[in-house]
């Protein structure tokens, strides 16, 4: 969603104050003062304004406390430099599993040099990797959150069944759901299979919110399969 003038969060109207305020930016959270906020009180900081999706999302889950990677998603899906389609979904989607899983671990620390890795191994699967290879990036995703979480390696036993049955997973509810692709359902699927496959795995039990997910941005997509897809608002 590009938001050319406006709020780069909601791309609602901006408005300018006569007087610096004091805000923290909706992305990064670290607290600036401007004479710009939108309608509804956003701020979004000038670095946030200019980094590329995958920084963006790399920094946005370092930095993040938030416990839900669905929350963190639609959040990211928000910002002007992440597509209604492409192949930056591939690295959001480990990238909001390991920040929530790690946050509600007490373990931040650890998930600084896994996002980073999550990035590496996530900017080789190319855009339209479904339809050309048969394999949803969103789902391979979860496969390389699973991997990191579990350390697995090519020569692992357990770790290596998990990684592997973890996008067997996702990607079995994204076919289901159907085609044409769409970056946001498929993301949405691969992230509550993992939810579920974290759950029946490691009886962990992560944080589903929102709950019930409603799409915000089937709008802006024209192949949107609409009540047929199970996030269309009703
Ligand atoms: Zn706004
Ligand atoms: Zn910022």
């Amino acid at each position: 969603m590009e938001h050319r003038s406006g709020c780069a969060f909601c791309g609602k109207e901006l408005r300018y104050m006569d007087r610096p305020e004091e805000l923290p930016c909706v992305f990064c959270h670290g607290l600036f003062s401007t004479q710009a906020k939108c309608v509804e009180g956003h701020f979004v900081c000038d670095t946030c304004h200019s980094l590329s999706a995958n920084d963006l999302i790399e920094h946005f889950t370092i930095t993040n406390t938030s416990t839900s990677p669905l929350r963190m998603a639609i959040i990211l899906m928000k910002s002007p430099s992440v597509k209604m389609h492409g192949p930056e979904h591939h690295f959001l989607v480990p990238a909001v599993l390991l920040s929530a899983f790690y946050n509600m671990q007490g373990e931040s620390g650890k998930k600084e040099a896994k996002i980073r890795k999550a990035r590496q191994r996530a900017e080789k699967i190319l855009g339209g990797f479904c339809g050309f290879y048969g394999n949803c990036g969103a789902a391979v995703g979860t496969g390389i959150f699973m991997s990191l979480m579990t350390d697995a390696t090519p020569l692992s036993r357990k770790e290596w069944r998990l990684s592997n049955l973890m996008t067997a997973d996702s990607l079995r509810a994204i076919a289901q759901a159907g085609g044409p692709r769409c970056c946001k359902r498929d993301s949405f699927l691969a992230i509550l299979e993992a939810l579920r496959f974290v759950k029946d795995e490691f009886l962990v039990e992560m944080d589903a919110g929102p709950g019930k997910v409603e799409c915000e941005f089937h709008d802006l997509n024209k192949e949107c399969l609409k009540a047929e897809c199970p996030f269309y608002p009703a």
